[in-house]
């Protein structure tokens, strides 16, 4: 009696394993598809049996000689039964009389149609048909049907994928941005700032003295006899020398601000160093300097050509203003150096307040 064509549902492939790969180009035939037909001459109890005995089965294709000839819902079919008389009416005669009587459109759509595509398509058919099964035409006359909730699973699903992926490739690009900026404002062989960061962090906090009126400190800081230094060594090693004491200054001056305090070491050019202290006034930035100073000498680089001792020194130049509009970063940064060539005349080796 249940001489139907086949049932089974296939599940073709796995939906999660081929989504994260290609979910923009997930078709229909990826989804899960009942095989279900009946000849449109069955009877309705046989579609009764299948439906009782599939509770997933969403419709029934009715076929004619092995071609398409209507599709009925679960919801419909039982619908119809469940109507007075219904059963005596509709279990005993052909499928097709049912179909007939019940006749409504069916979305069909070839198994290569995307699945954005098809649910588009499905959610404009009128309201009371929006979540009827489809049809999906896996070959020519070869058919399969899609229960519509599995389409819509499916499509939230890529659409979930898509967000996610726009969030991480987001995120990706963020951190590479902000790796960039890294890397484009520190100097490449000491890893401190480099003069371009120093020139937007001073004017950054140049702003920001000015209308608290509060002090701002540079600290030039220069390595002495350097010249001597490179031609005795070797330029390597002055590199060396130069990286070390980038480290030192930055130690001596995170120890000496034991608050946290807003500050910014960079390399100035070739071995000349700057110091940026906001909110910071001339007696306690020389006392800054003066551990920079002692914490390099400290580090005993040796160094046979200087005039001003046996290992590394530096010689610092402070200068200290409260930003107004008359004043310019420029004329700071040139007292600061005023300061550094004193120190450097007075016999170097030690720090100068402009
Ligand atoms: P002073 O005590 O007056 O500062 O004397 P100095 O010899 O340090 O001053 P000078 O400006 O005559 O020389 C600075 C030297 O620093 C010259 C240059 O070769 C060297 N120098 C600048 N940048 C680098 C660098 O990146 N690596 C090395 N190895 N040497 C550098
Ligand atoms: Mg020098
Ligand atoms: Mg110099």
């Amino acid at each position: 009696m249940l001489n139907l064509s086949s049932f089974k549902p296939l599940i073709l492939p796995a939906l999660e394993n081929s989504l994260p790969k290609t979910f923009q180009e997930l078709t229909l035939r990826n989804l899960s598809l009942y095989d279900f037909q009946v000849d449109s001459n069955q009877s309705g109890e046989v579609a009764a049996l299948r439906l009782e005995a599939e509770p997933r089965l969403p419709g029934i294709i009715l076929t004619e000689e092995g071609h398409i000839s209507g599709m009925i819902s679960r919801q419909r079919f039982l619908e119809y039964l469940s109507r007075p008389f219904g059963r005596e009416l509709f279990l005993k005669r052909s499928l097709k009389t049912l179909y007939e009587f019940a006749y409504t459109d069916f979305l069909m759509m070839p198994g290569d149609t995307k699945v954005i595509e098809a649910s588009s398509k499905a959610l404009q058919r009128p309201t009371n048909q929006a979540y009827e099964p489809i049809v999906v035409e896996i070959e020519p006359y070869v058919y399969r049907i899609l229960d519509v909730h599995h389409l819509l699973t499916a499509q939230c699903h890529i659409h979930q994928l898509a967000s996610n992926l726009l969030h991480e490739l987001y995120q990706e690009l963020e951190t590479a941005h902000q790796k960039l900026e890294l890397q484009a404002s520190l100097d490449a062989l000491t890893q401190v700032a480099n003069r371009r960061r120093f020139d937007e962090y001073l004017a950054q906090q140049w702003l920001q003295m000015s209308k608290q009126q509060s002090p701002i400190s540079i600290i030039m800081a220069d390595i002495d006899c350097f010249k001597g230094y490179n031609d005795t060594y070797g330029h390597q090693a002055g590199d060396k020398c130069i990286k070390q004491v980038a480290l030192g200054i930055n130690q001596a001056v995170q120890t000496s601000l034991k608050t946290n305090k807003e500050n910014l070491v960079a390399r100035y050019g070739g071995e000349e160093f700057a110091i940026v202290l906001p909110q910071m006034n001339a007696i306690d930035a020389v006392s800054i300097a003066e551990q920079i100073r002692s914490h390099v000498k400290s580090l005993n680089i040796t160094h046979k050509a200087s005039v001003a001792s046996k290992v590394v020194t530096l010689s610092l130049g402070v200068a200290t203003t409260i930003p107004q509009l008359s004043s310019s970063r420029e004329a700071l940064i040139a007292e600061a150096d005023r300061a550094l060539y004193q120190a450097k005349i007075q016999g170097r080796d030690r720090v100068i307040l402009s």
